[in-house]
């Protein structure tokens, strides 16, 4: 822990004025021309993209990302209100489709500086060991080219980071945090003590939320608006924990450009640069190697759009994988009324998790598991949770006057990657001109069985914690896959070292390179496996531009 500030200045580098942004590291932030050959440009300055950013800003790199959103400021462009947080989202149009469609929007993807993990929520667990082999061991999905402990450092980095903070961790390869953990709320509170009857093992965090002071980084207030953007800067997001060192180290970030191509020259086989378009203007940046980062759906599908006489199929796509074996976690939702007040909403939503069920359970009738935790809608959230059970009208409007007695729990079960669970490039067209994306979504059986399973479990706990009234919806969490990493071209689009099999000097640093899932919250694996793609990088490259 002691190191973490010769790493990563990120949190001294935010101003301790009350005010958020240092504005100006971004006035005085290096800015490359359109001709300028960059060492590497990234493609989205997201979880993947801000930190490999950072890491390759500080080894003395050339480096730039290229973002479609805009440059948040905590101060003038985040509320803490649910109603108006809805720019945080990437709301272009996409299709879905398959027999279980998935919904996109806030749920799923951000934009901007800081990408989707703005308005995540701050879970921030490890994935297991048994994660990465999930074939060898369970006969299903896929193993990794890689295994836990060559995360296992890349893991302690990202958390002293963000920082982490939470109780010593009993589940996957146990370990501790840098930071204690936080005080419960009334949810948290109900969470362990109905575990707690069950006999069933519930933890505080881990969440990637400030605990005490960090840099400049002050304190969480508890307000409960972590997926609104934390404007008090408490919540990690790259925003805060990587670009700031990133800029100072001579990264540029050049938001409002959406990047719609990437070149590739046809007789030496690598990439030169990307096409991009800014105030409506395609402009071209040249580059010695390029990182897209855009997340499991935008990046599949700027590979399909990349499509050339010697990628006819799509960039990468010689055998027919990119955009295949996308995931999405499913995330059933129980809500249970008790007779004294609640108020889930006066503490962060992320609080207290449970990993008992994570492993595959040979007496029960499906592999792998789930993970629960605390959620704690919002009003808006929590209006669409009873609507989706059904509720409307004068009976809709009785729960809603009812919130303060409400506790919410939700899981996240581990759907298996399967092949036909894509993206693919849809007729339609953005205001670009550019085919969006098809995402073709349907459960197995094995997917199906996890919810009812996890939901069954929320139930009980919510029941012997005292509630009078349970509710349970279904719905979806996060994306990963979609380009995912193998030991070889036939089974996956980029290697152990997220280097595209197709074009050596193309890289993948964001979830799409996922595997497999877990039933852990995705974001501090996307960050490690980019934090070691980069080491490695480096490692390799000897020398760079200055
Ligand atoms: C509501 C919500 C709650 C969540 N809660 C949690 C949680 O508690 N814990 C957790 O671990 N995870 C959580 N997640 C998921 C987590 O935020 C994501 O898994 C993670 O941020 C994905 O990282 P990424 O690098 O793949 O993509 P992102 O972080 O989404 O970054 C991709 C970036 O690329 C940009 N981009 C896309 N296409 C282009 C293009 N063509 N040109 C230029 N830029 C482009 C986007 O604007 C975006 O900024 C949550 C997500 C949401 C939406
Ligand atoms: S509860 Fe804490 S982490 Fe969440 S938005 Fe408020 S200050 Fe930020």
């Amino acid at each position: 822990m002691s190191d973490v500030r010769t790493r990563n200045e990120s949190a001294w580098l935010l101003p301790n004025d009350g005010t958020r942004t240092n504005h100006a590291l971004r006035q005085d932030m290096r800015c490359f021309a359109d001709g300028d050959e960059l060492d590497l440009l990234v493609v989205g300055c997201g979880a993947g993209g801000s930190v490999l950013l950072q890491r390759l800003a500080r080894a003395g790199w050339k480096v730039a990302a290229l973002e479609a959103g805009p440059f948040w400021d905590p101060d003038t462009d985040w509320v803490s209100d649910e109603a108006g947080s809805h720019h945080l989202y990437w709301t272009q149009p996409r299709v879905i489709s398959g027999s279980d469609p998935v919904p996109l929007g806030s749920n799923n993807s951000g934009r901007g500086v800081g990408g989707s993990m703005v308005h995540y929520a701050g879970y921030t667990p490890r994935f297991h060991p048994s994660d990465f082999r999930i074939l060898t061991q369970d006969g299903v999905g896929a193993d990794w080219p890689i295994d836990y402990d060559d995360l296992r450092s890349y893991y302690q980095e990202i958390e002293e980071e963000l920082p982490v903070a939470g109780e010593k961790w009993p589940w996957g390869d146990p370990h501790s945090y840098p930071y204690r953990p936080h005080p419960v709320g009334g949810n948290g509170e109900l969470f362990l003590r109905g575990a707690d009857k069950l006999g069933i093992t519930a933890k505080v965090g881990p969440v990637a939320i400030v605990n005490g002071r960090f840099g400049n980084r002050p304190h969480c207030i508890y307000r409960g608006f972590c997926l609104q953007g934390c404007k008090v800067n408490a919540k990690a997001s790259p925003l805060i924990t990587h670009i700031p060192d990133a800029l100072a180290h001579g990264a540029e970030v050049r938001p409002d450009c959406m990047v719609t191509r990437v070149e590739v020259d046809e007789r030496t086989g690598r990439a030169t640069g990307v096409h991009y378009v800014r105030d409506g203007v395609p402009r071209f940046q040249k580059a010695r190697m390029v990182a897209i980062a855009g997340y499991s759906i935008e990046t599949p599908r700027l590979l399909l759009n990349s499509a050339s006489k010697r990628f006819p199929d799509g960039l990468c796509n010689d055998f027919d994988q990119v955009g295949r074996y996308l995931m999405v976690q499913g995330a059933p939702q129980t809500a249970g009324r008790f007779d004294a007040e609640v108020r889930m909403y006066k503490s962060p939503p992320p609080e207290v998790s449970c990993e008992d069920f994570y492993e595959t359970d040979p007496a029960k009738p499906y592999q792998r598991g789930f993970s629960i935790q605390t959620v704690s809608p919002l009003p808006i959230t929590w209006a669409e949770h009873v609507a989706a059970q059904g509720h409307w009208g004068a009976a809709l409007r009785e729960y809603m006057s009812d919130y303060v007695h409400w506790s919410c729990l939700g899981a996240l079960c581990e759907f298996l990657p399967q092949a036909g669970n894509r993206v693919t490039l849809a007729e339609e067209t953005d205001r670009h001109g550019l085919p969006v994306a098809n995402f073709s979504y349907s459960q197995c059986e094995n997917d199906t069985n996890l919810m009812k399973a996890a939901q069954s479990v929320m139930e009980d706990i919510l029941h012997a914690a005292g509630a009078d009234e349970v509710i349970t919806i279904d719905r979806y969490a996060h994306l990963v896959g979609g380009a995912r990493m193998a030991a070889d071209e036939r089974h996956g689009v980029v290697d152990a070292g997220c280097r595209t099999f197709a074009v050596p000097n193309l890289y993948i640093t964001d979830g799409s390179v996922l595997p497999t899932q877990g039933s852990a919250n995705p974001a501090l694996t996307i960050m490690a496996v980019t934090a070691r793609a980069a080491d490695r990088l480096i490692g390799a490259a000897g020398c760079v531009s200055t």
